[in-house]
């Protein structure tokens, strides 16, 4: 698939934007697409990644440089081509809500994205909150984007930005939710879960766990359900907080 455009948004952190029809037109939020970085055997495995936003006959990606995948991938330049396999996995059930909260760990900000967007999209009186946490300022993503469609509060761990601590400390501070969507490391997934349960309110999460083929195959992204095991790829990524054993 043909590469438009690979821009760096903060220190470490790039959208990538790809032209095809039907990824675009056929992604729902909380899919995801596997991408060869390269051609070679280094890395050898796709890498996963959430789609963040879709638009006409392109769909972007966002992702943080961590390793070897996704520094190769940082430099691929407009026009270049890649090879990438989508969408793939299950997607977030909205419902038929109308108090949404929507909470996102770092990269975590990518589905959940999507999510909101497709979501005010369908319905423009909807109460949506949005609770942002990551490690420090610099590493706040898509403030401004859901801005425009609600309530948004950050916490930065070091405090250099919004609140500090922890995202899930942000709890105190909101009305209570319908129900809960969210995407980010397992430690927040985990105090989520809790919240939610406490309060009785219905939560989905999507997960970001190893994997190596992304379609069901090599049974490499296991996670413990109440009765045995689901794989994040083609279960998930997206399961109801009660569903998991986290
Ligand atoms: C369904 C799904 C959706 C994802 N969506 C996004 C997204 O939208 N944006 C984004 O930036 N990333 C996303 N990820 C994570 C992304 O796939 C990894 O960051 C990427 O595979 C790292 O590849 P790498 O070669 O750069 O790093 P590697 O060299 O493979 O790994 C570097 C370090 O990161 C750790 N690591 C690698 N992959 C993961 C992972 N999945 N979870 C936790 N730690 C990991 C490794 O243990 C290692 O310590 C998603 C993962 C999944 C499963």
């Amino acid at each position: 698939m043909k590469v438009i455009k690979n821009e760096k948004i903060a220190p470490d952190v790039f959208i990538l934007t790809i032209q095809d029809k039907e990824i675009a037109t056929t992604a729902k939020p909380g899919q995801f697409v596997t991408i060869r970085v390269s051609n070679s055997y280094s890395p050898l495995l796709r890498r996963p990644f959430s789609v963040y936003y879709v638009e006409g006959e392109t769909f972007k990606i966002l992702y943080k440089v961590i390793g070897k995948g996704t520094k190769k991938l940082s430099t691929y330049k407009a026009n270049e081509k890649l090879d990438i396999i989508g969408p793939l996995g299950n997607c977030f059930i909205p419902g038929e809500y109308q108090n949404f909260l929507f909470i996102a760990g770092g990269i975590g900000v990518a589905p959940i994205h999507f999510l909101v967007n497709q979501i005010v999209g369908a319905n423009s009186c909807l109460r949506l909150t949005t609770l942002i946490g990551a490690k420090t300022k610099t590493e706040v993503l898509c403030e401004p984007e859901f801005s425009n469609f609600g309530k948004v509060m950050v916490s930065t761990e070091d405090g250099s930005y919004g609140t500090k601590g922890m995202v899930t400390d942000l709890f105190e501070t909101i009305e209570k939710p319908e129900i809960i969507f969210a995407c980010g490391p397992l430690g927040m997934l985990k105090a989520i879960k809790s919240y939610a349960r406490s309060h009785f309110i219905p939560c989905q999460f999507s997960l970001e766990q190893h994997m190596a083929c992304g379609i069901g195959v090599c049974l490499g992204c296991a996670i413990p359900v109440k009765n045995g095991y689901k794989y994040v790829c083609k279960d998930g990524p997206v399961f109801w907080a009660d569903e998991i054993e986290i």
